[in-house]
């Protein structure tokens, strides 16, 4: 039998309209599933119940249409996936590995003031910038924080990182791919993001912990995502460890500034595809200019 063809994804978010930066994603996609004859499929991140809206799912596949980028039919779309994740919760649960957290932001920021007052010294940020998270309720008497989650109080499970990776029990790895299929292999640091959050107080999960199920679930063999992906990474990888997922091979390709020089965001109203389309613009010419003609 011949082997397997590899799986690729895109998987976008429908908090708002599909900008260029999310056509150069689609787009390195497809030539990367072509170059290696993989199959293409299309996943619908929309966790943030708050955020995502049935129209923009709709505006996603009408733009990746237009595009002319041809995915499998159909997708999966992760707030019918909720079970699954939790299950995911459950193992790590099981093990020790996660627990609740009450705090409220403001109370993480006065107890890292007052930490910072003692020492003298800035206290860590994650990669994002965010403090680390100085660990209040890992000192919770389970008894209290049994009570108090069965008095409904609002919490969000936080991952144990040093249990996390003592359980991984080994040096976490992943491999980039590129065209010429030249990979190198990068040891990850998830320590350097802390007790992080895997499931938060208004959705059972997170990013983290639902992009690795699903990829999982989709069976996908190479993730094609932007640069500022590349940290969040090395949480990936030790999940995918502790919960026996295979890691895929990753490909992070570079991201579209504005003229102010940041990011393109759909939250700063980059043009969207559909505005280029109103304005009479072609596929052709928004795959020439990202360089894909
Ligand atoms: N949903 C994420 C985004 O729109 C991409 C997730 C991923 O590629 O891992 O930025």
């Amino acid at each position: 039998m011949p082997p397997a063809p590899p799986v690729f994804r895109f998987a976008p978010s429908p908090n708002g309209r599909l900008h260029l930066g999310h056509a150069l994603s689609a787009l390195t996609n497809e030539a990367l599933a072509s170059r290696f004859g993989g199959r293409l499929l299309l996943r619908i991140e929309d966790i943030d119940l708050t955020r995502c809206r049935p129209e923009f799912i709709a505006g996603i596949e009408t733009d990746l249409e237009w595009l002319g980028i041809r995915f499998e039919p159909g997708f999966r779309q992760q707030s019918r996936h909720f079970d699954d994740y939790a299950e995911a919760l459950m193992n790590l649960r099981r093990r020790g590995l996660i627990y609740p957290c009450f705090c409220s932001r403001q109370e993480i920021r006065t107890a890292v003031a007052a930490c910072e007052a003692e020492t003298g010294r800035a206290w860590p940020t994650d990669p994002d910038g965010a403090p680390l998270y100085p660990g209040l309720c890992k000192r919770l008497d389970p008894d209290e924080a049994a009570r108090r989650i069965a008095a409904g109080e609002p919490h969000v499970l936080r991952l144990d990182m040093a249990a996390a990776i003592a359980a991984a029990g080994r040096s976490l790895r992943y491999e980039v791919f590129g065209a010429e299929d030249i990979g190198h292999v990068v040891r990850v640091e998830p320590e350097r993001w802390g007790d992080l959050v895997l499931a938060r107080k208004d959705v059972p999960t997170s990013y983290h912990l639902a992009v690795i199920v699903d990829d999982a679930r989709q069976g996908v063999t190479h993730v094609v995502r932007g640069r500022d992906l590349e940290v969040a990474t090395d949480v990936h990888v030790l999940l995918q460890n502790l919960l026996e997922l295979p890691t895929p091979l990753y490909h992070f390709h570079r991201l579209l500034l504005g003229d102010d020089g940041q990011k393109l965001a759909k939250s700063r109203a980059s043009r969207s595809l559909a505005a280029f389309r109103a304005d009479g613009i072609t596929p052709a010419e928004i795959r020439r200019q990202l360089g894909f003609a």
